[in-house]
């Protein structure tokens, strides 16, 4: 019914509408949000236009139907840009450049679920990884009370995948921090749920695993950053810019966690040195070997341990085993992506 939110994770319709609106004008300027974000340090026009939004989509809260949370939302952020633009002390060029493209973009907001059409390409993604062997999962979203992070960091964002047939990623949002860079982010996060987590067969979640969040997550990473033109092309420069940034977050953090991380990334470049070595190929034939390997190695039903221990042994060798050269030459190449 009208009025209602469409996640029942969401903690009220308000609040639906309020993240619904935030996404949908940061969406609109998908081709702009590096560029919004960066100039923010520079430009008190363009720190105050992003403040402007958070009111705008604030204030749609209250609207009767998503339709009016986001024409609203946009009509007042419209407004609210004019009058930076129509400041005396807004006259650097580029300044006025992106503010005037932020501008016309505001205006071409739609009321679609921003957050369902991220998941949705990346899924694009996943099944181009995995194929039939892609479970078809569902997307929860919730909105934090806090941000995720202590101390915050500019991506209020996270995202956890529950094992339940078929699998559910929530995505969980801090509204509040919810700006370009957070948005860019997303794909990057929803990447490495749908490539670690939602296709993984193992006996239990382990958030300090080696694989699922060390050599899987490396593999994401190969992925997304091979795909994300292709999937995103109005997001891509954003979302390229700020995945990098977005993974270091984990991967310099000194927790179990981040040492799995790190760890599991060290493996795979490992396996890919010996992977040239072995079948005499290029860097980039040997990455893709080894994405194809993790990739198939995921799909296996086995306790994650194993899993753990096989990719701790890999940096224990100095060449592959016999079987794991036989591997390594028979990897099943899937759709078009791996
Ligand atoms: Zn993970």
């Amino acid at each position: 019914m009208e009025g209602e939110s469409p996640y029942a994770s969401v903690s009220s319709a308000p609040a639906w509408r309020g993240l619904l609106a935030r996404g949908a004008l940061l969406s609109a300027c998908a081709t702009r949000l590096a560029q919004l974000y960066d100039l923010s340090f520079a430009y008190a026009s363009v720190l105050g236009a992003l403040n402007d939004l958070a009111k705008a989509a604030g204030a749609a809260r209250a609207a009767a139907s998503d339709g009016v949370a986001v024409s609203d939302a946009a009509y007042r952020w419209g407004g609210a840009i004019s009058e930076w633009l129509d400041s005396p002390d807004t006259t650097a060029v580029d300044e006025r450049l992106l503010l005037e493209e932020a501008l016309a973009l505001s205006a071409t907001a739609e009321s679609v679920d921003p957050f369902r059409t991220l998941f949705a390409a990346v899924g694009e993604l996943a099944v181009g990884v995995y194929g039939d062997r892609w479970p078809s999962p569902v997307l929860r979203l919730n909105d934090l009370p806090a941000h995720p992070r202590n101390p915050p960091d500019h991506y209020a964002i996270t995202a956890k995948t529950t094992p339940t047939d078929p699998p559910a990623v929530t995505l969980m949002v801090h509204p509040t921090g919810f700006g370009p860079a957070s948005f860019a982010a997303v794909p990057c996060l929803l990447a490495h749920e749908c490539i670690c987590h939602v296709p993984a067969k193992q006996d239990r979640v382990k958030n300090d695993s080696r694989f699922a969040e060390g050599l899987m997550d490396w593999t994401a990473s190969y992925v997304f950053d091979a795909s994300v033109a292709h999937i995103l092309p109005d997001l891509s420069e954003a979302a390229k810019a700020h995945s990098g940034a977005f993974r270091e977050l984990f991967a310099t953090a000194t927790t179990p966690e981040g040492r799995a991380r790190r760890f599991g990334h060290i493996a795979a470049n490992h396996l890919v040195v010996l992977t040239m070595d072995d079948l005499d190929v290029s860097q980039a034939e040997a990455e893709r070997i080894v994405a194809r390997v993790a990739r198939d190695l995921n799909c296996v039903q086995a306790p994650i341990d194993k899993k753990d221990l096989l990719t701790a042994k890999l940096l224990g060798l100095s060449e592959p085993t016999p079987l794991l050269s036989d591997v390594l030459k028979g990897v099943r190449p899937a759709a078009d992506l791996l």
